[in-house]
């Protein structure tokens, strides 16, 4: 039986790019278990692409989001530049559609300089002065981020992996971890084929699935999850340039962690509206609202049993997720609410769909909605369960930090040095 120091579960954007500074710092014995057979294959790539910049985030409720989104912007450009993946910073204008909406936009530039960003990144547009940049845009107000724009997280992880590989990780793809055995010196991974392998230490970055891994490890019982599939739909390119810039909205309901559909510019020059919020049975029920019937029938004991069963008493809740079932059903009903700031689309501009991404937010034992990642250690293991969206773009900042708090635990030695590496490991801790 193949025998690790570290097994991180997971070959995402999060387990990648850990993988990566571990073995930039470390001489250990590291493996990451990745059940599809390539990297990626899940929400890392099929994302919105878009480079964000922390104008929009609490910077205590989202204190780790935040500042990984703020530290990882110019890590992931130089990564870029170097590999040739594209890079479009044509920024973001955050609409308001009424002076109600324009008053958060007030308190986004208050976050945004809370987060570190200066008066060059952000400012708040008037109606006349977005009617110059953008003459097809109709809205009230808007927070222009300079910052912000799109690329290719998938094939940014792809990169990663190339560099983790170099250092020595081995990456074992069709590996999907179906049982975990715990001794109190070391964890026994058993797949779903029923091969194994046995690690001194495991991290979970298991995505939509980080829940369920965490609980086979029978921590964070009181948690469930929601899966909700983003659908997109892609505009022929007589109307792509209507508007330049990414358009994001004012999100309605800030206790739950969905937005409108937004209007997104592709790094690969493609213009797309989306994601809405659909609810689904699994995180990889892309075509379909049911996986199986004893995928659903599981998920439904889940919501009625769970702490998500909260949720349904909540009105707001109930109403918001009938509109978005309604526009994934309908195009009319998607194109409709973008209307609301670009009058100019219609459904016919939307040809055909664009890759859809599941998003999975977790549920508090008291039934509300967890805004930062959860970060839970095991005995020989640590978690990161809820790690969504600004996800892809704090990812390198972030897995330092997680390095970091592995060793003032004293579950990793000080290293004595970085191996030649694209980002400097001690610069983004110091930053941190
Ligand atoms: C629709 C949508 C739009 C988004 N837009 C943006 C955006 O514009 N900008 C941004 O910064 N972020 C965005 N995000 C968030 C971002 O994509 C995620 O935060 C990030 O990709 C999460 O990475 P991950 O590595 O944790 O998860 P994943 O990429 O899902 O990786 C988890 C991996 O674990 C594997 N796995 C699961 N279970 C097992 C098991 N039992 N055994 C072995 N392997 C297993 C999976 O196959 C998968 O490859 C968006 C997300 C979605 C869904």
């Amino acid at each position: 039986m193949q025998k690790y120091d570290i097994t991180i579960i997971g070959a995402g954007i999060l387990g990648t790019t850990i993988s990566y500074w571990l073995s930039t710092l470390y001489d250990l014995k590291i493996c990451v278990v990745e059940k599809e057979h390539d990297i990626a294959m899940h929400s890392s790539t099929r994302n919105s692409g878009v480079i964000h910049y922390p104008f929009y985030l609490d910077s205590k409720r989202k204190k780790n989001f935040a500042r990984a989104a703020f530290l990882s912007h110019d890590m992931w450009k130089v990564l870029a530049s170097e590999n040739n993946i594209p890079w479009v910073q044509g920024g973001t204008i955050e609409i308001a559609l009424d002076e109600e909406q324009h008053k958060t936009l007030e308190k986004y530039m208050v976050l945004g300089k809370k987060n570190g960003l200066t008066e060059e990144d952000i400012s708040i547009l008037d109606s006349s002065e977005l009617k110059k940049k953008e003459p097809n845009l109709s809205c009230y107000s808007g927070l222009y981020c300079t910052k912000e724009g799109s690329t290719n997280y998938g094939l940014l992880t792809k990169t990663i992996s190339e560099l983790s590989k170099n250092n020595g990780v081995s990456f074992l793809v069709k590996h999907n971890v179906k049982y975990v055995e715990e001794t109190s010196k070391e964890v026994n991974l058993v797949f779903s084929d029923k091969s194994s392998l046995t690690s001194n230490f495991v991290i979970n970055c298991a995505g939509g699935n980080s829940l369920d891994v965490a609980k086979k490890f029978r921590l964070l019982n009181g948690y469930s999850d929601l899966h909700f599939r983003g659908e997109y739909w892609v505009a022929n390119s007589d109307i792509a340039n209507l508007v330049k810039t990414n358009i994001y909205t004012v999100p309605r309901y800030t206790q739950f962690p969905f937005l409108d559909p937004h209007w997104i510019k592709r790094a690969n020059g493609e213009t797309e509206i989306g994601p809405n919020a659909v609810p689904v049975d699994s995180p990889e029920a892309y075509d379909s609202f049911i996986t199986d019937i004893s995928t659903s029938l599981s998920k439904i004991t889940d919501i009625v049993t769970g702490s998500t069963k909260k949720l349904l008493l909540n009105p707001d809740f109930i109403s918001l997720v009938s509109k978005e079932f309604l526009s994934s059903i309908s195009k009319s009903a998607m194109v409709e609410r973008v209307k609301k700031f670009i009058p100019a689309v219609k459904p016919e501009n939307f040809p055909k769909r664009g890759t859809s991404g599941i998003r999975t937010p977790v549920i508090s034992p008291d039934g509300d909605f967890v805004s930062e990642m959860i970060e839970v250690e095991g005995k020989n293991s640590f978690h990161i369960v809820n790690y969504n969206t600004p996800g892809a773009t704090g990812a390198p900042a972030y897995s330092a930090f997680v390095v970091k708090k592995l060793q003032k635990k004293g579950i990793l030695k000080q290293p004595k040095n970085q191996k030649n590496s694209i980002w400097d490991f001690n610069k983004i801790i110091e930053q941190a």
